[in-house]
């Protein structure tokens, strides 16, 4: 199955419906389908072909999901692109993808404009609300062109996107992932959460892989989405009670900031029966604050771009275990591995490794990463994990995240639940800096509720009380808040140069 037919599926299984809310605007699944056509047209007339690179960069909108459907029905590539890069890293995208065409909005267009200045080889910027000028097309304009011929079409095992990492440990590699990866971590995702036809809400950003499945997953469930172009938890709650949304997906800052918002009690959200959380953990506080305070379960997931992006997750038909990331999706299987690669006992801590249709093939024009990363068919996560006996599974941390304290693994995530939990903790995140003495010394970064007094002894001698010495954090840093990418995940690498230069 091809992304192109989720949405012509859905059309002929569901009819016409409002497929999407976008402030005063709606739009049906077959004018979703009408922008498609003519933008796949457009891409045409502009020499785009099969298996070109198109690129999409602008915060979510309805542009954003006709130009995914329209880029694939033209049987070219979607690489998404998230807003918040900066033009130097925009610029490497381009060049590494050899993008034709970079579809912006008003609120990237200066940014693409810097990223491609210097480039030899100038894709064409086409822009979603502004005039066509010297250097870009408008997009409706482009809609607009006559029809031209259509190129043969891509198969299920070609690529439908690249998805660029964030290049947290190097330069950014691009992901790539099939037609049937997308297409099978919609399905499986669906049928794991028994997802019912209703209204869901897209914070999530559509240029990441969990919110570029949301979309995927309506076609599927003939829901519709109401799209958001940031995240305010006021406005989430408005959506809620006016579309009496019954699940949606977010990530912990999301959850954190819904459960802190006073506005909550303003608002009838009792429609709400579960919450889906994934691209980083859910400190255990949060999954039960949230409960308490919506009254609907807090499903956790695991996933990562390589693997399209679902690998596991609680359901409405398992218990929840907090600290858990759930149980594999249908068709995914899921394995824990020891150094030299076997498979070690249940409870025992390995790396996660990953199977299914969902994985990727490998990175683009990458063969050396691509590699390191799958062997035998299996996806090495890069994450500590364990599996329980009921085949729960739990991540432990990532490899890379580790501290190696005097020669003893120190895993942050224990000490950050940890000071999660403090009355005066508004979020923690933990980290190892470079120590002459031990190699690494445990640093906290901690965020303080607002009106709390606590002192860095205080937080101190509480971990002392409450952990193994080896895992007692030698400083505590406070901070008003902690760097976040795009989907609000902690930017530990950025925080580990922070804190060095606090501490030394
Ligand atoms: P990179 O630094 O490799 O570019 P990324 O964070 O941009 O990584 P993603 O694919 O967005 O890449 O994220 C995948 C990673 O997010 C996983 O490998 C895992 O470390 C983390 N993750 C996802 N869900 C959870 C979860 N529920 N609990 C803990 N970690 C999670």
């Amino acid at each position: 199955m091809k992304l192109k037919e989720l949405l012509e599926n859905n059309i002929s299984k569901y009819g016409a419906y409002p497929f999407i809310y976008y402030k005063d605007q709606q739009y049906t699944n077959i004018e979703t389908r009408s922008y498609a056509d003519k933008i796949a047209n457009g891409l045409h007339k502009l020499g785009v072909g099969k298996g070109d690179r198109v690129v999409v960069c602008m915060p979510n909108n309805p542009e954003v999901i006709f130009s995914y459907q329209g880029i694939t029905r033209s049987g070219a590539v979607i690489v998404p692109i998230m807003f918040t890069l900066h033009p130097k890293e925009i610029q490497y995208i381009i060049k590494n993808c050899e993008a034709k065409v970079v579809i912006a909005s008003s609120y990237t267009a200066e940014n693409m404009k810097k990223a491609i200045e210097a480039l030899e080889v100038k894709p064409i910027l086409v822009v979603t609300d502004l005039p066509g000028s010297d250097d870009s097309l408008n997009l409706y304009d482009l809609m607009s062109s006559e029809s031209a011929d259509t190129e043969e079409d891509s198969d299920e095992n070609g690529t439908a996107v690249i998805l660029y990492t964030s290049g947290t440990t190097g330069n950014p590699k691009g992901v790539l992932l099939t037609h049937k990866n997308l297409y099978t971590n919609a399905v499986n995702s669906a049928a794991h959460n028994e997802t019912e036809r209703g209204v869901t809400i897209g914070v999530l950003p559509l240029a990441h892989v969990y919110g570029l499945t949301i979309s995927n997953t309506c076609y599927i469930t003939g829901s519709s989405v109401v799209v958001f172009a940031r995240f305010d938890p006021e406005e989430i709650f408005k959506a809620i009670e006016t579309y009496k949304v019954k699940a949606f997906s977010a990530v912990p800052a999301m959850i954190h900031a819904m459960v802190g918002s006073p506005k909550a009690d303003h608002y009838d959200t009792s429609s709400l029966e579960w919450i889906g959380s994934g691209s980083a953990p859910l400190p255990i506080v949060l999954l039960n604050g949230f409960s308490k305070k919506f009254g609907a379960k807090v499903f956790e997931g695991y996933g990562l771009s390589e693997a399209a992006p679902i690998v596991t997750a609680h359901n409405k038909k398992i218990e929840i275990k907090p600290g858990s990331v759930g149980i594999p999706l249908p068709g995914v299987n899921i394995k824990i591995v020891d150094e030299q690669g076997s498979e070690v006992p249940a409870g025992e801590v390995g790396e996660l490794i990953v199977s299914g249709d969902n994985v990727t093939p490998g990175y683009y024009q990458n063969r050396e990463e691509t590699n390191k990363v799958i062997k035998d068919g299996w996806l090495f996560t890069g994450d500590m994990a364990r599996v329980d006996n009921e085949g729960y599974l739990y991540i432990v941390d990532r490899k890379k995240d580790l501290v190696i304290r005097g020669g003893f693994n120190v895993y942050p995530r224990d000490i950050e639940e940890l000071l999660n939990a403090h009355d005066s903790v508004s979020e923690a995140a933990v980290l190892g800096v470079p120590d002459e003495a031990m190699g690494e010394e445990i640093v906290a970064c901690v965020v303080k509720k607002a009106g709390s007094t606590a002192t860095e002894d205080e937080l101190i001698h509480y971990c002392q009380d409450n952990l193994a010495k080896n895992k007692t954090p030698k400083r505590i840093v406070f901070m008003e808040t902690l760097p976040r990418n795009g989907v609000g995940k902690i930017l530990k690498t950025r925080l580990r140069e922070t804190a060095a230069t606090i501490i030394t």
